[in-house]
C-alpha cells in the first residue's frame, strides 16, 4: 500500500511511495529537518503524518 508522510507544520510531502518507511528514517533523510519550512520534525511526539495515498 502507497505511503504519504508529511509534515504537520507546513503540509510538504516528505516521502510519497510504495515502500513502508519508519518516519524516523524519513527525518534522518531530511537531516531532521523538513525541506521546506526548516522545521525540526521531532518524532516524540511525532511531528508528521503518515497516510495511505489513494
Ligand atoms: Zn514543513
Amino acid at each position: 500500500m502507497p505511503q504519504k508522510i508529511i509534515c504537520k507544520h507546513c503540509g510538504a510531502v516528505l516521502y510519497d511511495g510504495t515502500d513502508l518507511k519508519p518516519p524516523d528514517e524519513i527525518a534522518q533523510k531530511h537531516n531532521g529537518k523538513c525541506p521546506k519550512c526548516g522545521r525540526k520534525l521531532s518524532l516524540i511526539p511525532i511531528d508528521v503524518e503518515v497516510k495511505p495515498a489513494k
